[in-house]
Parts: C-alpha cells; structure tokens; sequence
C-alpha cells in the first residue's frame, strides 16, 4: 500500500525542507516523491537535512506543472492548514490513511503539500477528493511542511500495518470498474466548462463559483471510468444537438433576415 502513494511538493522555497520530507518518507517506507517547480533542488542543504534518505531526493521527479505530477493518479488529496471559502469535504490524517489502505491494487494516491509561505492555491486544492487538515491548535494551525508530511507518513505507514491483516474495500463492496485517473477527470471537468458555455449556462466573463461547485459535487463520488465516460457522451451529446440547432437557426435566418422589428431588445 505505501507504494501506491505519491507525496507531492508544490513550489517549496526551501530545499532543506525538502530533504527533512525525503527522511521523513524514508522512516515510514514511503518512496514517491515528485516536486513541482521547486526554487532550489538539488542542493546541498537538501542532502544534508536528509540524512540518510538521498536515495529518495535522486529518484525524486521535479515536474513543471500539477499535471504531470497527478499523472496515473486515480486519488488526490490536498493539505491544508485552514479552512477555504468554498468548504470541501475535510478528512482527518486517520480517516485518509484508511482510504488509501483500501485503494485498489494499482491504483496510486497523490498527497499534495503546498509553499511555506501560502500553502496550496484554492485551483490546486479543486483539484483534490478530499482536503486533509492535521488537528493543531486553531490559534497557531500552521505546521513546517516537512512536520505535516511526517504526521501524514506516520499515519499512512499505521494503517499499512493494520490493513495487511485486514483489508476492507472501499465503498464496503468491491468495486467493478476501474477509477478514472486525475487526467480523464481534468478532461471531463474542460469539457462540461466549454459545454456549459455553449448552451449559455455558465457566462466566461462571469464565471463566478459554477465550476468550483461542479467540481467538489463530482469528487466527492470519486468517479470511474465508465461514469466519466458517461459525461463526455452526455456532453458531446448536447454539443452535437446544440450545434446542429444553431446550424439550422442559422439557415432559417439566412433565407428570412429578421426585420429590425423581430430582432430581439438587447
Ligand atoms: N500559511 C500557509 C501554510 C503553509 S504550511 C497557509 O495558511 O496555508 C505549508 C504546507 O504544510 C501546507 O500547504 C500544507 O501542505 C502543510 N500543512 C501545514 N499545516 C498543516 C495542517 N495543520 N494540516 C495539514 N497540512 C498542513
């Protein structure tokens, strides 16, 4: 089970952070870990603080984008010292370790970190299933990113141990089909956005919470692949209807131009 988990560094400034997260992996058994455009890494003080733990830091992926880092990923959580202004459903470090225990055999799990300085931005964390916040006292919730990975490897390496004797699947029931991994989700999420603007639902210039609110009411049933499938060809269903609408509308008014009288008052 721990290598069905990637712990995912997002723009982290410091590389002794860095390394500290490499070691703390390394104490619980944890060995994926990629960094998305990091300010300085390789380097010395990663090695330093590792303390043992390099072989992780050179096998570690730096990527240029979230993308590439959820690539294969079929779950993705994101921590988050506070609460944000449009809530998701919050896990504990507990409840999320027992999640990925009953991920499917092949299945991989992303845990996103964010910078020191402002944690995970609100489109990374639209990204995520679930958002993890570590209990820590609410007057001073802000943990060292390196200390909140090593509580969430903790975690994670407990209920390895449990699940080995005992292995629940999620949901309470195996499931038949495969889960749809963060890319099909992402395309998914791309095509119902230019859907919605198509049939006029969603307005570009004002977009206001729409997607957001999609979002978060499609991740938390953790789609599959077959009920994403579903969606595109809804979707496309709609495009192809609309699009032939608007076509014949278009012929109609080509053979009868609308007087000024019929055109509507805008
Ligand atoms: N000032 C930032 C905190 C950044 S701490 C903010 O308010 O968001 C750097 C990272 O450590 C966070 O992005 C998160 O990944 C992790 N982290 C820190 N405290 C945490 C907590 N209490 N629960 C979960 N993750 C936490």
């Amino acid at each position: 089970m721990l290598d069905q988990i990637r712990i995912v560094m997002i723009q982290t400034t410091h590389p002794g952070n860095i390394g500290a997260v490499a070691r703390a992996m390394k104490n619980m058994g944890l060995n994926d870990l990629c960094i998305v455009s990091p300010k300085r890494f390789p380097d010395p003080e990663a090695d330093a603080r590792a303390s043992g733990a390099t072989d992780i830091l050179e096998s570690a992926r730096v990527v240029a984008s979230l993308d590439e880092a959820l690539e294969d990923c079929h779950f993705v959580v994101g921590t988050s010292a506070r609460g944000r202004h449009i809530p998701w459903p919050i896990t504990s470090p507990r409840e999320m370790a027992s999640v990925a225990a009953s991920l499917q055999p092949g299945k991989r799990m992303a845990i996103l970190f964010g910078r020191e300085d402002r944690g995970l931005t609100n489109d990374e964390l639209h990204r995520c299933h679930h958002h993890v916040h570590i209990p820590t006292n609410p007057d001073f919730s802000s943990l060292n990113v390196a200390a909140a990975v090593q509580v969430i490897a903790y975690e994670l390496r407990v209920a390895s141990i449990e699940s080995a004797s005992v292995t629940a699947p999620q949901w309470g029931t195996d499931w038949d089909i495969d889960l749809a991994d963060a890319r099909e989700v992402e395309l998914m999420f791309e095509h119902l956005e230019k859907t919605l603007v198509q049939v006029e639902f969603l307005d570009p210039n004002n977009p206001r919470q729409l997607m957001t609110r999609l979002r978060r009411l499609f991740l938390r049933s953790v789609p599959d692949k077959v009920e994403i499938n579903v969606m595109r060809g809804f979707l496309t269903a709609i495009n192809k209807t609309v699009a032939s609408f608007s076509s014949k509308q278009t012929l109609s008014n080509d053979q009868h131009p609308p007087s000024d009288k019929e055109k509507p008052h805008v």
